[in-house]
């Protein structure tokens, strides 16, 4: 990685352990943001990967930050994110988290419901402040060509888009709130360019159209985002040109109208799942009725997407034998340290048919939806750590989890510490 062998990485840090390329994800950002139209804001949603090195670099980069919890609040805050371009979206806001938001008067919190908005009012008044807030809606339609399709059901995210055309005057109705902007989010890992477009499309003529109706201003369009990588076999990513070539003059022709109205665009896992590796090392090989097992010290405890997503039948993230060429391919199920057959990193992968102890395997593509992503607990294994190389220097961006961070927290009931 940047030069630096990882057998290094691996023996200086130990295994299991996420690698990140800074330079990979600079230039999955910049590759996107050199051809988007100047009025698109990119916001980082750290939902993704919230390592606060990583909000860093992509807010050293330009990049906003999307939160939906405190400590993501406050990890996009100590990243260095000023207030002002932050975002705090999610369903179920704790009123800590919605009164963060108004003393630390952020850009925007992503209003969920009726019930959260005049939540929200209430206690801007209560704070003597005001509050500015982007609707969130559920939109009736629905556009094909995403991993998870947002619109046009029952959700718990966002309002109804025909709720919020029929609610009588909300404005007057919030007397301490700003509204400001609409948002939608259609659904993600979408890999098609034309469905990105379309989404765009129409998430901008429904903002404008829901904006005028409601009498506010439209300061901002949030069309979501939701872009994907590919991971398994058939899939393709995403061509950046072509997207801009279909996006940009959607853009265009919504300033030319609208000068005075930014557009956001919120993007996790397009901007960081290329730039990581997860790392784990053999550390027995066996055979089991014909087939070759490679048993690792890291497992989906770490990494549950490689269980699968949204498919019954199991596909394998890209995977690599790290550490050397190796012998020819031969078919292998990598496994972790739990004790369940779920614990698969891969099954029938192609790596050298020589795998020793020692050798490191590594999950590609996954720097996004990682360890946060994953049951950490499980087993009591932890978090593993994290390293982020920036320039050609490896550090450690998370230390891994000891035994005391998951003992510390568990107390023994006083019934039961008595001698029988
Ligand atoms: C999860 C989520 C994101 C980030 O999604 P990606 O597919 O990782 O880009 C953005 N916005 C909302 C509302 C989300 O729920």
């Amino acid at each position: 990685m940047q030069g630096l062998p990882v057998s290094e990485l691996a023996q200086r840090f130990g295994t299991p352990l996420y690698l990140y390329d800074g330079d990979a994800v600079r230039d999955q950002y910049l590759g996107l943001r050199d051809r988007l139209h100047p009025v698109v804001e990119i916001f980082y949603s750290l939902k993704a990967n919230p390592n606060i090195s990583v909000c860093a670099l992509l807010h050293r980069l330009g990049a906003r930050a999307e939160v939906s919890s405190m400590a993501e609040l406050v990890t996009a805050l100590e990243a260095g994110v000023p207030a002002d371009q932050i975002m705090f979206l999610g369903p179920g806001k704790s009123e800590q988290e919605i009164t963060a938001c108004l003393k630390e008067d952020i850009r925007a919190i992503i209003c969920e419901s009726i019930d959260e908005l005049a939540a929200i009012d209430r206690l801007a008044a209560d704070l003597g402040t005001r509050a500015r807030v982007v609707l969130r809606v559920n939109p009736s339609f629905t556009v094909k060509g995403s991993g998870l399709t947002m619109g046009g059901k029952p959700r718990q995210f966002g309002i109804d888009e025909q709720a919020l055309f029929d609610a009588e005057d909300l404005p007057g109705r919030h007397a301490r709130t700003d509204l400001i902007g609409v948002q939608a989010y259609m659904g993600t890992r979408i890999l098609s360019e034309e469905a990105v477009a379309e989404n765009t499309r129409r998430i901008l003529d429904m903002a404008e159209r829901l904006a005028e109706r409601q009498g506010f201003p439209l300061d901002l369009v949030d069309v979501g985002g939701g872009l994907g990588v590919a991971y398994f076999a058939q899939e393709q990513d995403l061509d950046v040109d072509r997207l801009a070539d279909l996006v940009n003059p959607i853009f265009e022709e919504f300033h030319r109208r609208r000068p005075d109205t930014r557009v956001v665009m919120e993007l996790g896992r397009y901007l960081v799942a290329t730039g990581g590796v997860y790392v784990s090392a053999v550390r027995y090989v066996k055979e089991s009725m014909g087939e070759r097992f490679a048993i690792t010290d890291g497992g989906t405890n770490h990494h549950m997407a490689a269980v699968g997503i949204g498919s019954f039948a199991k596909r394998n993230f890209p995977m690599r034998l790290l550490n050397r060429a190796g012998g020819p391919a031969a078919k292998w199920n990598v496994t972790g340290p739990l004790c369940t057959p779920n614990d698969t990193l891969g099954k029938g992968v192609e790596l050298a048919d020589d795998l020793r102890p020692g050798d490191l395997i590594g999950v590609e593509r996954s720097g996004a939806y990682g360890p946060t992503a994953s049951p950490v607990l499980f087993l009591s294994h932890g978090y593993p750590a994290e390293v982020l190389v920036v320039d050609g220097d490896a550090q450690l961006v998370r230390r891994r989890d000891e035994t005391e961070h998951l003992t510390g927290p568990q107390l023994l009931h006083g019934a039961l510490t008595g001698q029988r």
